[in-house]
C-alpha cells in the first residue's frame, strides 16, 4: 500500500476522523505501512490521518488504539517542546495534562482503558516511556480530532538536523530521553531548552 505522511494544509489533518466501524477494512490494511512510515521518520506514534487514512485510530510501536477517547484525570499541566511528523522543521511549546486515561478498542473488539501519569521522579526507562505515553496519547488524540500542535502550541525555533537529511529539519522532544528529574526540575529543563538555541538534542524524536 502506498501511503505517505501528509502535511498541512491537507484538509485531512484539520478535521475530525471517522469512527472505525470495521477493523478489517478501515484499520488492518494500513498498519504495516503506517508502522514503516513511523519507523522511517523515527516517530514514536502515528495517527491514521497523518498517513492520509481518514479513520479514528493511532499506533505506537507496540499497539493499535482504535476509536480512542481521552479523559483528563489530573488537570495540572506541564509544558514541553513537541515536534510533529506532519510538520518537520518546527517545534512547539505545548501544555499537556499530567494524568490522562485513554479508552480504546483493540483489533479484537475489546475495550481497554489505560491510565498514565507523569511520574514524580523519572529514573528508569519505564518512567521515561510513561512520560512519553502521557504526551503522545494527548498528541495523537488531538490529531484524530483535527488539532495540530501548531493550533495550540507556541512555536519555538532552533536549528535541527532532520534524520532523513532534509534541510528544513525536525526538532522535537522525546520524553524517553528526559533526564532523571523531579517534575519541577523537568519544567525548568523544558524552559532552558526553549531558551537555548544551541541545544540541538539530536537524539530527540517527534512524538507522532
Ligand atoms: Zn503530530
Amino acid at each position: 500500500m502506498n501511503l505517505k505522511i501528509v502535511k498541512p494544509p491537507a484538509e485531512i489533518l484539520s478535521k475530525a476522523t471517522e469512527v472505525v466501524t470495521d477493523v478489517h477494512t478501515q484499520v488492518l490494511p494500513y498498519i504495516s505501512t503506517m508502522r514503516e512510515l513511523m519507523k522511517n521518520s523515527q516517530g514514536i506514534a502515528l495517527a491514521a490521518n497523518q498517513a492520509g487514512v481518514p479513520y479514528r485510530f493511532f499506533i505506537d510501536r507496540k499497539s493499535i488504539y482504535i476509536n480512542p477517547t481521552i479523559e483528563v484525570i489530573d488537570s495540572e499541566t506541564i509544558q514541553g517542546r513537541e515536534g510533529c511528523l506532519s510538520m518537520p522543521g518546527g517545534m512547539w511549546m505545548c501544555e499537556r495534562y499530567k494524568e490522562v486515561e485513554l479508552t480504546y478498542e483493540t483489533t479484537k473488539g475489546k475495550t481497554k482503558v489505560e491510565r498514565v501519569r507523569i511520574p514524580e521522579e523519572i529514573k528508569t526507562t519505564l518512567d521515561q516511556s510513561i512520560v512519553a505515553k502521557v504526551l503522545y496519547f494527548q498528541h495523537e488524540v488531538d490529531h484524530l480530532n483535527g488539532t495540530l500542535v501548531s493550533d495550540h502550541g507556541v512555536k519555538t525555533t532552533a536549528p535541527f538536523e532532520d534524520p532523513n537529511g532534509n534541510d528544513d529539519g525536525v526538532e522535537v522532544v522525546d520524553a524517553r530521553t528526559l533526564p532523571t528529574l523531579s517534575l519541577a526540575q523537568l519544567q525548568q529543563v523544558f524552559s532552558q531548552q526553549m531558551n537555548d538555541p544551541e541545544n540541538k538534542a539530536k537524539q530527540l524524536k517527534p512524538l507522532g
